[in-house]
């Protein structure tokens, strides 16, 4: 099949553009939509050639399942063999939002999906654009971020073009996505929750509800050789600009003075909002020290700005590692390939 035969048309967030994305869906055809995370490429869940058009377009590996979209939680019931007590919990606190939960799955749902596990991974996204098309299409959607696989995720249709332009037949546009990393990934089939990826629901916010949980050694280290991810998709490089990317722990003046001595053409910096002032390298900042919540809003945009300025080495300051603040340095840590330089 053709992936790059299509004249990708940018459709509204309104009534209309709802509607045409929905008989798309329901034709079998992927469409790229906002969510309240970041723009995911959606396909009709249930239909493994719809399935399988998402991963042709992405160039994603065939071995990383996708996250399923609904807009009811009526439509969680068929997908699953059952619905665990904290999950209800959980999706009554944080759904809809940016919390996706792994359940173990019922037959309905393709193996494309689930990538052979015997699990399969739902959320709710609030983004009313996002809700709206799934209840026009009438579908579960299935929807991994809508960029080409291992690049920063898509915070705004233009970044959706970039990637996807040629490739999909149509992307809605509903602006910039409110939260800017992907969802909190959390495994509901054990005893105890475990966290698979952090995300926009922190780890401090499930605890709240669930007592505890467990966070998968993938989250913040590489994995051995040979060794078995339990969330697929956290095995590999992602997220990351052309450029090669180090990330550097220490503070602004440790970061400023090392970065410094490293000054050449192609070295560049991304540091955090007013930590510029002493840079003698060309830089993209993405939010302050202290606010996570810019750095998540930020940190893909900012990503891809560094193409935009055709760097060839990151120096990236690193980020506080709890809170929403943990989503973002798992990013750029896979962003930098698990480069990480200490200056304390
Ligand atoms: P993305 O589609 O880019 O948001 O990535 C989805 C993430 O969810 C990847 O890290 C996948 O590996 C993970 N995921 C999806 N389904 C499952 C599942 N059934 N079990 C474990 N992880 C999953
Ligand atoms: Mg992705």
């Amino acid at each position: 099949m053709k992936t790059n035969s299509y004249d990708t048309v940018v459709l509204g967030g309104d009534e209309n553009g709802i509607e045409r994305a929905a008989a798309l869906l329901r034709a079998g055809e992927p469409v790229a939509i906002p969510t309240e995370t970041v723009y995911g490429l959606a396909a009709n869940a249930l239909d493994p050639n719809a399935v399988k058009r998402i991963f042709e377009a992405k160039g994603r590996p065939h071995d990383n399942p996708l996250i399923v979209h609904i807009s009811e939680f009526s439509q969680l019931e068929p997908l699953v063999t059952e619905i665990p007590d904290m999950a209800r919990r959980l999706a009554e606190k944080y759904w809809p939002g940016p919390l996706t939960m792994i359940f173990r799955r019922s037959p309905i749902v393709p193996d494309e999906i689930s990538a052979g596990l015997d699990t399969v991974a739902v959320r709710m996204p609030s983004h009313p654009v996002a809700r709206s098309i799934i209840k026009a299409a009438g579908l579960p959607l299935a929807a991994p971020s809508a960029n080409r696989s291992g690049s920063p995720s898509p915070t705004s249709a233009g970044h959706v073009l970039l990637d996807m332009g040629g490739r999909i037949p149509a992307v809605v546009d509903g602006g910039k996505c409110q939260v800017g990393v992907e969802s909190t990934v959390v495994d509901m089939t054990g005893q105890t929750p475990r966290l698979l990826r952090p995300g926009g629901v922190t780890p401090e916010e499930l605890r709240a509800v669930v007592g505890q949980l467990a966070i998968d050694p993938a989250v913040t280290s590489q994995l051995e050789n040979g060794a078995k991810a339990a969330s697929p998709g956290m095995k590999y490089k992602h997220y990351s600009p052309k450029a090669r990317v180090v990330l550097v722990k220490g503070s602004p003046e440790k970061f400023s003075d090392f970065v410094n001595r490293q000054k050449a053409p192609g070295v560049a910096a991304m540091c955090f909002d007013g930590e510029e002032t002493a840079l003698e390298v060309p830089y993209v900042t993405y939010g302050g020290r202290e606010d996570a919540a810019a750095q998540a809003y930020r940190v893909f945009e900012s990503l891809r700005r560094l193409d935009e300025m055709q760097v060839g080495l990151v120096y990236c300051a690193c980020p506080k590692e709890d809170g929403l603040g943990l989503a973002v340095y798992n990013r750029l840590l896979r962003a930098a390939g698990f480069e990480v330089i200490s200056l304390d």
